[in-house]
């Protein structure tokens, strides 16, 4: 009997190592990644460039504390602030620390304000993480159930309805902040209105609410562009990231700009390990590579032709509703439960996810090349005709 705790209903395969966007498993099995760990190996695996740099980095100097000055992560803070508009960083090690981060400022900001029981508006169908606080935002009763009493101070809202937004903020002085995914990753692959965000952002700044981005799946590069709150031309004041940030070593960082910037002093928040060299290593590595590869452009077109392709070879198909997403974050909605396929995909040497129940999940590393691209397609769409045919 194994001896972890029962958390995970797991795939039956182990991989021992990866190169690019294929994986090999302990018979030898190859198989094409299209989940990248969930939305996390940036760079695909064992990626020689990575490697050099965390490999020299661990050699000198893995963990410090932050009750020193860690130059590299004034370094990695640097280049988030020049790519994402805000000029502050605080680093820490997963996504729903990021977020924690994040709800902590909104509620400090708020009892600036004098507003002693300040609330944030959430999105239907939103997740935000597994913590207490994170797991309270979440709009998904699987992710709560058994662990009441949730943390109060959330209010719920359907996304991409502006007046729904607005009546929650008229209705509840205690509004401080909006908090939501530009693209909904677990909830289904489902893309907020750009014209939603950029009214959300007037009616914030009408409010001086605080705008919220948790762009821990659908930012670094995935979408096609740095981060998935710039398709709407909006600067938000508040961005959280982890996942793709370190291609596979464990960082986070909650970035804070316009209202957000300045509220935290030494003493309001702080991590052990958040910020360690090696972690801001690989943060700063994954940065330099995906530039010089160009692979944000290359996640915009690759994943455009992606959506296309799937389309245009499931459009026959009734029981396929919807193919949907940007970049490589895309998704594919069937009319029935598809849990089954993961196991029939991983069969056929193929990784990807289902969410949402119905959802097709596939978010390739970022080096997903066009012959990638062409396997997913062709090894997919069988499998998929296969399953509605069942
Ligand atoms: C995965 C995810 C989180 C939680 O990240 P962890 O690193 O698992 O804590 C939070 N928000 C979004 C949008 C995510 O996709």
């Amino acid at each position: 009997m194994s001896h972890l705790m029962n958390t995970y209903n797991r795939q039956p395969v182990a991989f021992t190592h990866g190169r690019g966007c294929y994986l090999t498993d302990g018979e030898g099995r190859v198989y094409l990644d299209a989940l990248a760990g969930i939305a996390v190996n940036t760079l695909g695996h064992a990626h020689p460039e990575f490697v050099a740099a965390l490999t020299e980095q661990a050699g000198k100097l893995l963990h410090v504390s932050n009750v020193y000055r860690v130059a590299e992560q004034e370094t990695l803070a640097d280049l988030l602030a020049a790519r994402s508009g805000l000029p502050e960083a605080f680093f820490c090690n997963s996504g729903c620390e990021a977020n924690e981060a994040a709800i902590k400022l909104a509620r400090f900001y708020g009892h600036r304000r004098g507003i002693g029981n300040p609330a944030i508006i959430v999105m239907e169908d939103a997740f935000h993480g597994r913590t207490l606080a994170t797991l309270s935002a979440t709009g998904n009763a699987k992710v709560q159930d058994g662990f009441e009493p949730l943390v109060p101070g959330f209010i719920r809202v359907p996304y991409n309805d502006l007046e729904a937004f607005s009546s929650a903020a008229r209705d509840n002085p205690d509004v401080v902040a909006v908090m939501l995914e530009a693209v909904q990753g677990e909830g289904g692959v489902h893309m907020l209105d750009p014209f939603y965000l950029a009214e959300l952002r007037r009616r914030c700044d009408e409010r001086a609410l605080l705008l919220i981005c948790d762009e821990v799946q659908c930012g670094m590069g995935r979408t096609g562009k740095w981060f998935a709150y710039q398709h709407a031309g909006i600067f938000p004041d508040v961005v959280t990231l982890a996942k793709g940030l370190g291609s596979g070593i464990p960082v986070g960082a909650c970035l804070a700009g316009g209202r957000a910037a300045g509220l935290f002093c030494p003493g309001n928040h702080g991590s052990t390990f958040g910020g360690n060299p090696l972690a801001m290593t690989a943060a700063r590595k994954t940065i330099e590579l995906m530039e010089s590869g160009d692979l944000v452009t290359h996640a915009a077109r690759i994943g455009a032709w992606l959506k296309e392709t799937f389309a245009f070879a499931l459009k026959s198909l009734p029981d396929v509703l919807e193919v949907r997403g940007q970049g490589l974050m895309l998704g594919i909605e069937l009319a029935r439960p598809c849990g089954a396929l993961v196991g029939q995909a991983l069969a056929a040497g193929l990784l990807i996810n289902v969410t949402h129940e119905r959802v097709i999940r596939l978010l390739p590393p970022l080096v997903f090349g066009e012959r990638e691209a062409k396997e997913l397609v062709e090894k997919l769409v069988p499998l998929i005709k296969d399953f509605l045919k069942e």
